[in-house]
């Protein structure tokens, strides 16, 4: 079958949200149509900006490095590996491919890791947490210290933006979840409008937020990307409430194929009234005494250091040992 779209090439991508059968090359510049137009509609980004990518070595992260390096310049771009010491899993080797990547089209490299960071691998702080019989998910406590770390330092190395790899179908999740935790002020941080609440934090955006999950699977499939075995340990040793709406979101996309987009589409449209009509000028967000970085208000120290303090790290280095 021919591509539907130049009609020269063998089709090789069914789109099916569009209907559309198309050769790599229309597939590719589909793809790379849809992120600029993001890109440019939000101001994600704009062209003399310095950009940090967040890379975990996964598809997600080959597919915005190959694309982004096409719509930005390679000079302003930054890679980010973050090691999170996981126990069987080698994060490192994981994102060699990144690490040559950015070599190649001339990038700058970062490598950190959390024991570097705040003194703790992820297995440690989980042994910890377990010991003391506190209940918290290896996932969230994961996300609060990447967010720390990556937010650090893209500001310490004066970086504009910091990109990470999530897709459409991760966008939804997170939606969905809001939605079902009744949380309106995160469905509205969701939003690329949204506010930043401190001067100590660096925009986090999102250029593939339109692309599909299948889409982004095909396309790393396609380009000959080295597909690991290995899964993270803790998400397969744990079910979560993400886990399960992505599954159930699966099944749902394959009856009407443009859900996802839909409900993106839908986020976007009410999140934006609701920033054009209320008076969102919040005060600074005030500064954690322990670590020096931004916490929600009426809290006496950040979530992370009263986390840490919690598993029983006396004076936590969540701030001062950020070797980053
Ligand atoms: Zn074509
Ligand atoms: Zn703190």
């Amino acid at each position: 079958m021919l591509c539907d779209v130049c009609s020269a090439r063998e089709a090789v991508v069914y789109q099916r949200h569009s209907g559309r059968a198309l050769c790599f090359k229309c597939f590719r510049e589909d793809l790379l149509r849809r992120v600029s137009a993001e890109v440019r509609y939000y101001r994600l980004f704009t062209p003399n900006d310095r950009i940090l990518i967040a890379v975990s070595g996964g598809k997600d992260s080959f597919v915005l490095l190959d694309l982004i390096k096409d719509i930005h310049r390679s000079e302003l771009i930054g890679i980010a590996i973050i090691d999170e010491g996981i126990e069987g899993y080698d994060r490192l080797s994981q994102a060699k491919w990144a690490i040559d990547m950015a070599e190649k089209f001339g990038m700058e490299v970062y490598i950190t890791s959390f024991k570097d960071s705040i003194g703790f691998t992820l297995t440690e702080l989980i042994e910890m947490a377990e010991k003391r019989g506190i209940r918290i998910t290896p996932c969230t406590l994961c996300g609060i210290i990447k967010r720390r770390i990556l937010n650090r330092l893209a500001r310490h190395e004066h970086f504009d933006r910091v990109i990470t790899a999530h897709n459409l179908n991760d966008e939804v999740q997170t939606i969905v979840m809001d939605i079902l935790r009744l949380d309106l002020a995160r469905l509205v941080q969701l939003h690329p409008l949204s506010p930043l609440l401190s001067s100590n934090f660096v925009r986090r955006v999102k250029p593939l937020r339109r692309i599909f999950e299948y889409e982004v699977t095909q396309y790393a499939f396609l380009s000959g990307f080295k597909f690991q075995e290995e899964d993270c340990p803790y998400i397969k040793a744990l079910p979560s409430l993400r886990a399960r709406i992505r599954s159930r979101m699966f099944e749902m996309e394959g009856i009407k194929p443009s859900y996802p987009l839909n409900i993106i589409e839908w986020h976007d449209r009410v999140v934006k009234k609701i920033l054009s009509r209320w008076d969102l000028k919040m005060p600074e967000l005030p500064l954690c005494p322990l670590c020096g970085e931004p916490m929600s208000y009426g809290r006496k120290y950040c979530a992370l250091c009263e986390l840490l303090m919690k598993l029983g790290v006396s004076a936590p280095q969540a701030g001062h040992k950020a070797k980053v």
